[in-house]
């Protein structure tokens, strides 16, 4: 795909809403281990609630879609996850502004507007064993190949193959944010169920660009 529009992202969003349900029950299961089990819950409530809200709104631009995910996510998924997820949207919203389409570079900068975001609520740095440690190797990958001239299908795949490596880096890592520190050193040997939440959506997001 050469450019996401406001449709094409919605579509990506409502695909998001179908792999976060089909991975409910793991990503529950994770924060079992190391939280109190409510991640692929919170999840799977915050988007099948924005899909209705796509289904019923017309938006024109990549813009306001990002801009209904999070208010969405922010006031429907609760925990940590929510806020930390609706302003990564919200993040990614004010970047692309008004903008019609969103070509790779966009992409790219709504990635690192999301990052910042997430840590500018949540102050976690990666190495701490949260999503944070899934999308900085996300971000620093989509910049890399949208620099390089890269497409949006090949920016967004190599920021879900970096989230990927970056989520099952956490699994050794001993909590330092969020419930899972709690645990101390009993939360190492487990994967971090944000971290394993924000690589899912970035591989759907990915296979919806192709
Ligand atoms: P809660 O822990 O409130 O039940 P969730 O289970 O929905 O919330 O989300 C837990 C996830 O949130 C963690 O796996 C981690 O990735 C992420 N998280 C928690 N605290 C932070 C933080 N300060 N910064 C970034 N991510 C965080
Ligand atoms: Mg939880
Ligand atoms: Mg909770």
């Amino acid at each position: 795909m050469a450019t996401c529009t406001a449709s094409s992202i919605a579509d990506a969003l409502r695909s998001a809403a179908q792999v976060i349900t089909e991975h409910r029950d793991e990503l529950v299961r994770l924060d079992r281990e190391i939280g109190d089990g409510d991640h692929g819950e919170n999840m799977k409530r915050g988007f099948t609630a924005m899909v209705s809200k796509l289904d019923s709104t017309e938006l024109a631009t990549p813009g306001a879609v990002l801009k209904l995910a999070a208010s969405t996510l922010i006031s429907t998924v609760g925990g940590a996850a929510g806020p930390l997820y609706g302003t990564a949207f919200l993040r990614a919203a004010a970047a692309v502004g008004d903008a019609a389409e969103l070509d790779a570079a966009l992409v790219a900068k709504a990635l690192q507007a999301a990052l910042e975001g997430v840590v500018a609520r949540g102050k976690a740095v990666v190495g701490d064993k949260t999503m944070v440690d899934a999308l900085t190797p996300a971000v620093a990958a989509a910049e890399s190949v949208a620099e390089a001239g890269g497409d949006v299908a090949s920016v967004l795949s190599a920021a879900a193959e970096a989230a990927d490596q970056g989520a099952e880096s956490t699994v050794p890592l001993v909590a330092r944010k969020g419930r899972a520190s709690y645990l101390g050193e009993r939360s190492a040997g487990h994967l971090d169920p944000g971290a394993r939440s924000t690589a899912l959506l970035l591989r759907t997001f990915a296979g919806s660009a192709r």
